[in-house]
């Protein structure tokens, strides 16, 4: 019996298996038994498909196919959940269950909140996330700073600070990612920005971080964050399918503090990127010279898992004129304006946009001023975005009668009749 809270170290008991997995196989191993259980009716998850820079999201109905999802893929920098909206109805009607990175799970709630995903059909099982590299950065780098060709990499891993790479002929090589991300490489810049290294709202938290001692690379460290969590491991266990001991305290404690450090460091970044980012009109004029290349090709709106609407603004004639590249800046304005609150800072408008504008910088950055002023935080809960809690008819009377567009005083205090 294992408990919501309880941290255990874990690991198949099927060794093929435990050959393909990353650390100790746990994550497959549970998605398996979920799936053989019928516990739910299909595994989202990703797989390697041309090569190693090549992630792609798997729909999986058949338990033995599971066993290709196993393994990480540090270039996999896609997202999960709006494909859940767009092709699969939310999850409405089927019980669903998938791994997820920090940036996957706040893009749950936050299309949960919207009420384009059911989370009550939905098991999530978290991976650690010390973050993802991009695959064109991935190619560039192991060419030139590895001086390696890309195509002959067979695997790659992020360990003890390094990016490894293994190649046809077994040979190894390593570069920390300090050194790599002072010139240029490394993860994708709103990953190094980011602060969820353990997704604690998933159902279970699992990752390599802590496991020490002769379990070291053999088992992965599961934190159970929910009930949901709890049964999954319980049964899956009790199935034989998974075989688990109660974590190293010490091993607990060095998990602690690498993620203390990795937080450090997403702040240092954040700080940094911030700052360079200027303050008032020099923000505005920056932004405004970006976006100025824009080709209005949507695939931000496409990609943002805060962007669910039927009838876009964007497409409003009235507000953005039909045919016009690249768009005046009201295109971009409706999108900070709908988004900048809950932005989770997932990187998707920017690694997908056309143009390579920093549109992920931009809304973060702006995301982040709002929750200074609002204290709301995206994506670790259903807590409702600060729009959401301006009520219109009162707004536009409010409007009317004082000439005051401070939409958001009600938020702090109430309004006059
Ligand atoms: P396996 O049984 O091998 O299953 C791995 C699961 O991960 C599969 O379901 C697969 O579909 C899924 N997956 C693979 N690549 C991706 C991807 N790009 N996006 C979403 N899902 C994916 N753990 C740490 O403790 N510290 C870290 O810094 C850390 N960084 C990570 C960075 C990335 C990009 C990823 C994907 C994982 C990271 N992990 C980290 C988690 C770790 O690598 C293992 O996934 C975890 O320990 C589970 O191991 P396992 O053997 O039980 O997983
Ligand atoms: Fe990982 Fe965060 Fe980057 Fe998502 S945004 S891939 S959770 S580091
Ligand atoms: Fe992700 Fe960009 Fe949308 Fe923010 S605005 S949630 S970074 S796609
Ligand atoms: Fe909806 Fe605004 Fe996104 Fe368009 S830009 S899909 S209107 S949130
Ligand atoms: Fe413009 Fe880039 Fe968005 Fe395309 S992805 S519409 S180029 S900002």
């Amino acid at each position: 019996m294992v408990a919501k809270g309880e941290m255990v170290y874990a690991w198949t008991t099927d060794a093929d298996l435990q050959q393909k997995a990353e650390c100790g196989g746990a994550v497959t191993a549970l998605l398996k038994y979920a799936l053989e259980s019928k516990m739910v009716d299909a595994v989202l998850a990703v797989q390697k498909g041309m090569d190693i820079y090549d992630a792609q999201p798997v729909l999986i109905t058949d338990p033995k196919d599971l066993d290709k999802t196993a393994g990480s893929l540090h270039c996999g920098t896609l997202l999960l959940p709006k494909l859940i909206k767009k092709y699969l109805d939310g999850a409405q009607d089927m019980k669903l269950a998938l791994t997820v990175k920090g940036c996957d799970m706040m893009a749950m709630y936050e299309l949960a909140k919207r009420k384009q995903i059911n989370l009550d059909n939905v098991i999530m099982i978290g991976v650690n996330c010390g973050g993802s590299v991009s695959p064109t950065v991935a190619r560039t780098m192991i060419r030139e700073k590895f001086e390696t060709d890309p195509d002959d990499v067979v695997k790659e891993e992020i360990d003890k600070g390094q990016f490894i790479i293994q190649t046809k002929d077994g040979q190894h090589k390593g570069i920390s990612i300090d050194e790599l991300e002072e010139e240029g490489y490394g993860r994708r810049s709103n990953c190094r920005r980011c602060l969820l290294k353990v997704p604690r709202q998933a159902d279970i938290a699992a990752g390599n971080w802590g496991v020490i001692g002769d379990k070291a690379g053999k088992a992965t460290f599961l934190e159970v964050t929910s009930q949901k969590g709890a049964d999954l491991l319980t049964k899956a266990a009790a199935a034989g399918v998974i075989a688990t001991e109660p974590a190293n305290p010490k091993g607990i404690e060095i998990r602690g503090k690498i993620e203390g450090a990795m937080l450090k460091l997403g702040n240092k970044w954040r700080a940094k990127d911030f700052e360079a980012l200027g303050e008032g009109d020099a923000r505005l004029k920056k932004i405004l010279e970006e976006t100025s290349r824009c080709i209005k090709c949507y695939s931000c709106i496409e990609a943002c898992p805060i962007c669910y609407c039927v009838d876009c603004s964007t497409k409003n004639p009235a507000l953005v004129k039909p045919g016009q590249v690249p768009p005046g800046f009201m295109f971009h304005l409706i999108r900070f304006s709908h988004i900048a609150d809950s932005c989770i800072n997932c990187g998707q408008c920017e690694e997908l946009c056309a143009a390579e504008i920093p549109n992920s910088l931009f809304m973060h950055a702006q995301q982040v001023e709002l929750e200074k002023l609002f204290g709301h935080k995206p994506g670790v809960d259903m807590s409702l975005p600060v729009l959401a809690l301006v009520e219109e008819r009162t707004e536009r009377r409010r409007l009317a009668n004082t000439g005051d567009d401070q939409i958001f005083q009600n938020v702090f205090n109430p309004l006059p009749e």
